[in-house]
């Protein structure tokens, strides 16, 4: 049984949770121990305790440190990558990768203990000088998903530690094992005992106690908008900073002038790679009048030649859905869609395999409308609408009509449109002839309104949340 971290201890527990591998529920990838409020309260205490030296290591121990994990990540992305494709069900080229990012991301933050500066200032009174600094936060609780099980603890530990913060780590139940091999390789690379700690277990326990406890100063969420939604509300009585990284309803524009041939690749990997378990998915796919038959044919035909199947299996496009709640959601989306007068064109068929698992070939509706249920709350599944719309301000307007706001995508040949929509789509994130889903490391993660609360996550804007300015004033 794989063990949780609490203060510099591997610690096991009565109760152990099976880590079921999505793609073939026979292969149990390992048993989990499970943490309860004791050992959350524990973790807690570790770091608590062990804030204060921490947040006083020298910067070149701390960037040392990161560079060590995210090189070991990086040189086991293979070994890595099979273990998060086991565990998630990503295909496993798509897992490597994620890996490789998750290494690329520890390394990039190994950087920032070195280059945090602050500045001087002369004070508009006479003979007085400021200095504005940062400090850690202190206690980090990071809460994760399951859909990025490698990529997502990783840019949101890195830059809490290399600020000089101590870590509180609960990831998700569906995919504890990333979570664990990244906690083995951090804490080897020399991370003093309570400065990270792992708690495996049920989010309504140990979530929960992480809430709860006024010892943890800042919690990075990362989930749906149920659980973000509880992640504030018990923050704020304790006026505790919080980052929330929720849902997406994002729309992928395809105008009349667009490469066609772009905008379906587009389409395509944005709303069903990853199984369409992305929070930047594609999933309603906005098509003016001239194009959208064209557009609708050539996306059906691409999807009816893409392979679901085992994640782990050469020639594998598509990989399961994660557990078989989320294949009812997933199918009980469709139903709805379809009951509200969508058409289901091609896909949504549970796949039988050789191995028994959570197979759905990607499913494309058309003839929808922008009030539907569908368009309207984040499935998270490989499901995407079509919303026919007659022009580009048409289609602008319907891209904004979401409470979501993570990102936004538009395909055309025109700059006129690309720039307008660049400026007013309601999101986070825009991408132009691009996929919604897919970004890059090294600059600011996030989005507006029900998708995201609270300063931008990765790159140098992540020092907003993971670290607090100080403001000195010196009489000379
Ligand atoms: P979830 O909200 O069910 O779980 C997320 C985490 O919260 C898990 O670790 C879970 O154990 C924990 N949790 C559950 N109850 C809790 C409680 N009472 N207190 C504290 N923690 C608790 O989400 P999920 O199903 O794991 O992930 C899917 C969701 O994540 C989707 O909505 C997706 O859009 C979102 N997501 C968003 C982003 C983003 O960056 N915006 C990225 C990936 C996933």
């Amino acid at each position: 049984m794989k063990p949780l971290l609490i203060g510099g201890e591997w610690v096991t527990t009565s109760h152990g949770l099976p880590n079921v591998n999505p793609s073939d529920v026979s292969d149990i990838v390992d048993v989990h121990a499970q943490a309860g409020r004791s050992e959350a309260e524990a973790a807690i205490a570790a770091a608590t305790a062990a804030a204060p030296a921490w947040g006083r290591t020298d910067p070149q121990t701390r960037s040392d440190i990161l560079h060590r994990a995210g090189e070991e990540v990086l040189r086991r992305a293979d070994e890595l990558g099979r273990l998060l494709a086991r565990e998630e069900g990503k295909v496993l080229r798509d897992a490597i990768a994620e890996v490789a990012r998750a290494g690329r991301i520890l390394r990039y933050f190994a950087g920032e203990p070195l280059r945090t500066g602050g500045q001087f200032l002369p004070s508009v009174r006479p003979g007085v000088n400021i200095e504005i600094t940062r400090e850690p936060v202190g206690v980090v609780g990071i809460i994760t998903p399951w859909n990025f099980p490698m990529a997502i603890p990783a840019w949101k530990i890195a830059p809490a530690l290399a600020w000089g913060n101590t870590v509180v780590f609960k990831p998700a139940e569906l995919a504890p094992g990333c979570a664990w091999a990244l906690a083995d390789i951090l804490q080897r690379a020399g991370l003093p005992a309570g400065v990270l700690n792992l708690l495996t277990g049920p989010g309504s326990v140990v979530g929960q106690t992480m809430l709860d406890d006024a010892r943890v100063d800042a919690i990075s969420f990362t989930g749906s908008q149920a659980t973000g939604a509880r992640v504030m509300a018990a923050s704020a009585p304790l006026q505790r900073k919080v980052q929330l990284e929720m849902g997406g309803k994002n729309p992928l524009v395809v105008l009349d002038d667009a490469d066609l041939d772009r905008a379906v690749a587009a389409a395509v990997d944005g709303a069903y790679f990853s199984t369409g378990q992305r929070c930047t998915a594609s999933s309603r796919l906005i098509v003016t009048e001239r194009i959208h038959d064209r557009f609708v044919s050539a996306v059906a035909e691409r999807l009816a030649g893409l392979r679901t199947g085992h994640a782990l299996e050469d020639g594998t496009d598509i990989g399961p859905v994660v557990d078989e709640a989320q294949l009812r959601i997933d199918e009980a989306a469709i139903a709805r869609a379809r009951a509200q007068g969508g058409s289901l064109r091609v896909g949504g068929d549970r796949v039988t395999q050789a191995t028994e698992g959570f197979f759905l070939s990607p499913a494309l509706i058309t003839e929808t409308t922008s009030d539907m249920a569908i368009n309207r709350e984040e499935v998270f599944g490989p499901v995407a609408s079509v919303i026919r719309v007659r022009d580009y301000d048409e289609a602008l307007a319907t891209a904004n009509e979401t409470d979501f706001g993570l990102c936004a995508g538009i395909c055309t040949e025109s700059l006129k449109y690309a720039s307008d929509f660049k400026r007013n789509a309601r999101a986070g994130m825009v991408m132009v002839n691009l996929p919604t889903a897919g970004v890059d490391y090294h600059v600011p993660f996030g989005g507006t309104r029900a998708s995201s609360f609270g300063p931008r996550e990765q790159g140098a804007f992540a020092a907003e949340f993971y670290s607090s300015v100080k403001t000195a004033y010196t009489a000379s």
